[in-house]
């Protein structure tokens, strides 16, 4: 052919700068795009002799994609052995149709220079290797019989020129002369690894090459004879090692969940999310119809630690790698967990913003949503004992996934169970039937504290309930939904807040009288050592050896803990509560007996006393201050003094 040059666009000229500047956080997407395109090539091609419209010489159906790093002569070429392209469809394709795609985009997308609304994958397609390029160049030579290889190059993507290449066999060969703002891509690893992040699962072998590697291969093999007259003579020594392709190119994602096993699920997971644990349990995920989408959602194990709560989606297109956790299609609450979700018919040409409005990303959305949930409620029902042992696990995802969609909630909230200070899990109605049955205000006494809320937790046990346990950091929040979404039927209580009426002696025939009149009497001492106008005082015999208790009202705390999260640490004044505090004496404790009497014949003695029996209560019920803790220090060792001088 004749050799000839024009113009990609008429417009073009001030497109390129500012695609660059858009896309230069996502650089990557080149790489993604050509392979991209040598990947649909081979697909053309195979479809083409498939259906018998072409026929191919024979043994010319090994599929494959190669990228060529040459460091040396700074090029990535990307060759493919698919459908190739006539130099009719070079101008078709290339000079014309693919760059109207760019002009298209950039006409929809002008004055928003939010990188992050652009997802990427927008149809820029070949032209997409001038972000890193100075110059590109293709050598192609289609299936059709009798076509001629063509040679297109271009230095800007503005102007370029064709003519006649001397490739001989089918396929595509795109090198870019990479430019000196990219060169990061000329480094082997990095490439290498650019690969492996977008291609891991293309559906065609993917080989790279690194030429600095074979030249160095090349050394190596060579094998220098030297004969008996001390002539050397070099042979290459024939390597039987086959090249291995980076990916895998039917991944387990695409094989029916009946023909998968257990071991298969473990391995993937493993590879794919470098996470040596193995998963809890996983879903698999199998769309046609009304939409296409294939994945696999597992359940991790938690790191005992909820700050590494943390999961990853990966997103792919028809097996290419788009975006980790794209939120835009995926409830947010799901990213917690760690899946691969292949989405064919995404329209992810468009920009971030449009997805969220999509019908068809809320309808993806909502239905893995239903299947996460109908996964949940099917090990309840069915496999109890086991979802229970996750339950540690997946709580913290469950809770969230309630918080953040109404929907989810419905569906799971049969399924939600709480674990109880002995490790038994009840569902709140079990729970409330069981501790609960009779009472006319339902509550379920739960700890956010095990450690801390030690005494109270032993209390409430020796009664015969033992609380739940929600020290989560998602339960207080969770809490308020499931009493907003049970409203009348029951509330939670903490441990330390009323003591009701379970927790009283019952066993005692104490007078009423003598302990109303026994805490008035004291009353003014503990305000005095507690430095507090405002405490309440009362007595009541209690089921625990402490002399007294704190109390804090669940409704008081409530108010505190909002407070502090807001900064407001002025609460008296507020009146939010933050002197509800009662100390309950225990008449059961011979110590709150003797105060009476104290009370009559040593005033010094007893506020001694009062301040150490209000210290300990307030020991039992949360960190003291340091100025606190100091002073009961002090007086603790007094108080030995004098017992050991007795
Ligand atoms: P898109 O892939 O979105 O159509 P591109 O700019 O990437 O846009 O490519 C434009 C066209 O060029 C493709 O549709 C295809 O027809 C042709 N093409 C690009 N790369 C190749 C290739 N490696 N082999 C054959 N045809 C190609």
């Amino acid at each position: 052919m004749d050799s000839t040059k024009g113009s990609v666009s008429i417009n073009a000229e001030n497109i390129f700068p500012i695609i660059k500047k858009w896309l230069y956080s996502e650089k990557d997407i080149f790489i993604r795009e050509i392979v991209s395109n040598a990947s649909d090539a081979i697909s053309k091609m195979k479809k083409l002799t498939a259906v018998g419209e072409a026929t191919i010489p024979e043994g010319t159906d090994d599929w494959k994609i190669e990228v060529i790093l040459d460091k040396e002569n700074g090029t990535i070429t990307v060759h493919d052995n698919g459908i190739g392209m006539t130099e009719e469809e070079v101008k078709k394709y290339i000079n014309q149709v693919a760059f109207s795609g760019a002009v298209d985009f950039l006409e929809k997308y002008e004055g928003k220079t939010d990188d992050a609304q652009i997802i990427g994958h927008f149809g820029l397609g070949f032209y997409s290797s001038f972000m890193v390029s100075k110059k590109v160049e293709i050598d192609t030579l289609s299936w059709a019989p009798g076509s001629k290889a063509v040679h297109w190059e271009s230095e800007s993507g503005m102007e370029f020129e064709m003519s006649a290449s001397d490739l001989d066999e089918r396929g595509t060969y795109i090198t870019m002369h990479i430019a000196e703002d990219s060169v990061e891509y000329l480094d082997s690893f990095k490439l290498r690894d650019t690969l492996e992040k977008y291609f891991a699962f293309l559906p065609v072998n993917l080989f790279f090459i690194d030429i600095a590697d074979e030249k160095e291969e090349e050394k190596k093999d060579e094998v220098i004879d030297v004969d008996e007259e001390g002539n050397t003579e070099s042979t290459e020594e024939k390597k039987d090692d086959a090249p291995k392709a980076l990916n895998d190119t039917s991944p387990l994602w695409l094989k029916p969940a009946k023909d998968c096993t257990e071991e298969e699920y473990k391995e993937f997971y493993h590879k794919v999310f470098n996470d040596y644990n193995d998963p809890l349990f996983w879903i698999h995920l199998n769309v046609d119809y009304p939409f296409n989408l294939k994945g696999i959602l597992y359940f991790p194990k938690l790191k005992n630690n909820y700050d590494t709560l943390e999961g990853t989606i990966k997103v792919y297109y028809n097996q290419v790698f788009v975006a980790d956790n794209v939120k835009e299609i995926l409830p947010e609450f799901l990213m917690l967990l760690k899946g691969v979700i292949d989405c064919p018919d995404l329209p992810l040409n468009v920009s971030r913003s449009f997805l969220q409005n999509d019908g068809y990303v809320n309808k993806i959305s909502s239905h893995i949503t239903k299947k996460v949930a109908d996964k949940l409620n099917g090990l309840f029902k069915t496999e109890r004992e086991q979802y229970c042992t996750y339950w540690d696990d997946i709580n913290p995802f469950v809770k969230y996934g309630c918080l953040k969609e109404d929907k989810f909630y419905d569906k799971v909230k049969d399924s939600l169970i709480y674990k109880t200070t002995k490790g038994e899990y009840f569902t709140c109605d079990e729970y409330l039937e069981k501790y609960q049955p009779d009472a006319e205000n339902k509550t379920i006494s739960y700890s956010d504290d095990t450690t801390l809320q030690a005494q109270y937790i032993k209390i409430l046990e020796a009664t015969g309930i033992d609380p739940v346990i929600l020290d989560g950091p998602i339960d207080s929040h969770f809490i308020q939904l499931a009493e907003y979404k049970n409203a009348g039927k029951f509330k939670f209580t903490r441990v330390d807040a009323d003591v009701s009426d379970k927790i009283k002696d019952e066993s005692s025939k104490e007078s009423k009288e003598a302990m109303t009149a026994l805490a008035e009497s004291v009353t003014a001492t503990f305000r005095a050592v507690a430095e507090s106008e405002n405490l309440k005082v009362s007595v009541e015999p209690i089921k625990t050896k402490m002399p007294a208790m704190i109390i804090l009202s669940e409704q008081a705390r409530r108010m505190q803990e909002l407070a502090k999260m807001y900064g407001m640490t002025d609460m008296a004044k507020m009146g939010l509560g933050a002197d509800d505090i009662t100390l309950v004496l225990n008449y059961s404790n011979p110590i709150v007996k003797q105060l009476a009497t104290l009370k009559e014949t040593d005033e010094e003695k007893l506020k001694v006393v009062c301040g150490q029996i209000y210290d300990l209560a307030m020991l039992a019920h949360k960190p003291l201050d340091t100025e606190v803790l100091t002073r009961f220090i002090e007086r603790s060792g007094d108080i030995l003094a004098k017992f050991a001088e007795d």
